[in-house]
């Protein structure tokens, strides 16, 4: 049971009460705008919750793409690395390859002076 105020005398109303006990003004139509604008304050705040959860969702994608963005960019980095890395790996055997030639070839002219 709660008080609530008379709109046409302004005095204080048990809101069990059909009409007003000082002016006999009917209650029943205050209760009944009391309910109304309390369905649209619910109606409000189920659209604002609506609002809020469709705005976290959309939060949400956006960090999954981020993260998922941010995996595939460094997976990618690591994956050019490693080419990078293998490739200077072949050109240093293909350098060591080339030295070792030289080497063999020098090797074969010192045989050739010592021989003569
Ligand atoms: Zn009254």
């Amino acid at each position: 049971m709660a008080l609530i105020r008379c709109p046409e005398c302004g005095g204080k109303v048990s809101n069990t009460a059909k009409s007003c006990p000082h002016c006999g003004y009917s209650i029943e139509s205050v209760k009944n705008i009391e309910k109304i604008s309390e369905e649209k304050e619910m109606e409000k705040k189920d659209k604002k919750r609506t609002i809020l959860i469709l705005l976290g969702i959309v939060v949400a994608i956006i960090v999954i793409i981020l993260i998922t963005d941010a995996m595939t960019v460094s997976y990618d980095e690591a994956l050019d690395k490693a080419s990078e890395s293998h490739q200077q790996y072949e050109k240093t055997k293909q350098e060591l390859d080339d030295l070792n030639n030289q080497l063999e070839e020098n090797q074969e002219r010192i045989d050739e002076l010592e021989g003569n």
